[in-house]
């Protein structure tokens, strides 16, 4: 049976946020556990979602782009509810949970009333990023854990997979070549 859509939720209200624009907190104490709210809005393919975003401000680090897999994205900015006003936050109370191929914000730990959700976005890096792009998406969630950015894995950590990946790819090129069959 398929998971019914959570378009609304008790659980939360939108207001400003002391950590950017708008925020979501709790309406009430939030038990551990509890699935606050599904992350919705219109779904479409990672090209559609570039070149809908093409000439938008490189700096602007405004993202309502949730990457539910390899070929879907949901685009918050086309019929999207409150989940879109959750920010990040390195250490969140709350999660994002995959199933279904839909997304669903979690609670990770119990809420009180009136503390705002936060979750860890965990933008991935790609080869085309700007040079500064952990500044553009820097975080200020104020977490003991707050690595500075939006983004995961850290960069040193990204650029090790990349050396690591490079070098796998120049052993599969030497040595010696099976005969032909
Ligand atoms: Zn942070």
């Amino acid at each position: 049976m398929p998971i019914p859509v959570m378009r609304t939720s008790p659980w939360i209200r939108v207001r400003n946020s002391k950590i950017h624009g708008k925020g979501v907190f709790a309406a009430k104490r939030i038990p551990k556990g509890t699935r606050v709210i599904e992350y919705l809005g219109e779904r479409i393919t990672h090209s559609e979602a570039d070149s809908r975003y093409a000439d938008h401000d490189p700096n602007d680090n405004h993202t309502f782009l949730f990457v539910v897999n390899r070929r879907t994205v949901i685009d918050a900015n086309q019929k999207g509810n409150d989940a879109r006003f959750i920010n990040h936050s390195c250490d969140g109370n709350c999660e994002s949970a995959i199933e279904d191929n839909r997304v669903f914000i979690d609670a990770v730990r119990t809420i009180e009333a009136g503390e705002e959700l936060g979750y860890d976005y965990e933008i991935g890096r790609d080869k085309s990023d700007p040079e500064n792009v952990d500044e553009i998406y820097a975080c200020r969630c104020g977490t003991r854990k707050c690595r500075g950015s939006m983004l995961w894995p850290t960069r040193a950590e990204w650029e090790r997979e990349q050396r690591a990946k490079a070098r796998a790819k120049a052993r599969a090129r030497v040595g010696q070549k099976k005969r032909a069959r």
